[in-house]
């Protein structure tokens, strides 16, 4: 069984789609979702859309949240802000409901799914060290978890030590734990425009993150149309 696993989506359908379609080729059969499916992008209803379809398993992103509250935006920075006021205005009650109905942390089969830390997920704080992907290890009861937030992939390793590894791809060994971010598809920011995201071969227990070129001109172009904020379409060619 071949898993997909894609998240940071952020209304980036033209992202989504490319992963989607090099996922297929490369004989997918299933689909996960770490979360963040909207925000940012143009079109956030369509990706939601696209993941309700699937049937898949998601986690609940912290934009996900965001677009759900009714509380005021006032302490985020005026970029955030004016694309979540957008964002909370696409949706209709039924994308509402379903992003209420989302839970922080899921098992899948053998593996487990957050979208920012195991040991603190509704605070949305930040795996950037070996210290942070410590705490949350000590929550991880499975041999592989899986997670986002960040928008940078990485994979760490448990072994008498936890650190990241130099590579895009592991080949998971018996007595060790793997906590890895598989990257953002919508927005990636480690420098590489490229939408990110992994795929876990389960018979030959291997991982391997994927970057994909997509159509970035349409994803940018929508942004604009959209009124959003410039930055927000310019970023995308930069990955940052
Ligand atoms: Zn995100």
């Amino acid at each position: 069984m071949k898993y997909a696993i894609f998240g940071d989506i952020h209304g980036n359908l033209e992202a989504f789609q490319a992963v989607l379609e090099h996922a297929a080729q490369q004989g997918c059969s299933d689909h996960v979702c770490v979360g963040d499916i909207v925000g940012y992008g143009a079109n956030p209803r369509e990706c939601l859309d696209l993941v309700r379809k699937m049937g898949c398993p998601v986690v609940k992103g912290n934009h996900d949240e965001e677009a759900v509250l009714e509380t005021s935006l006032e302490g985020l920075n005026p970029l955030a802000r004016q694309a979540m006021e957008w964002t909370r205005a696409q949706l209709d009650p039924d994308d509402r409901a379903f992003l209420k109905s989302l839970k922080l942390v899921r098992q899948v089969r053998d593996f487990t799914i957050v979208h920012a830390t195991l040991d603190t997920p509704g605070s949305w704080t930040y795996v950037i060290n070996k210290f942070d992907a410590m705490a949350s290890f000590s929550y991880q009861f499975t041999q592989l978890c899986f997670y986002g937030h960040t928008h940078t992939p990485r994979i760490y390793v448990k072994g008498d030590m936890v650190e990241p590894i130099d590579a895009m791809s592991v080949k998971l060994e018996m007595g060790r734990k793997y906590f890895i971010n598989i990257g953002s598809t919508g927005q990636p920011r480690d420098g590489d425009w490229r939408a990110s995201y992994a795929i876990y071969d389960a018979p030959s227990q291997e991982v391997v993150i994927h970057r994909i070129e997509y159509d970035i001109d349409t994803a940018q172009d929508k942004i604009l149309e959209a009124g959003l904020p410039e930055m927000l379409a310019h970023r995308l060619s930069v990955g940052k």
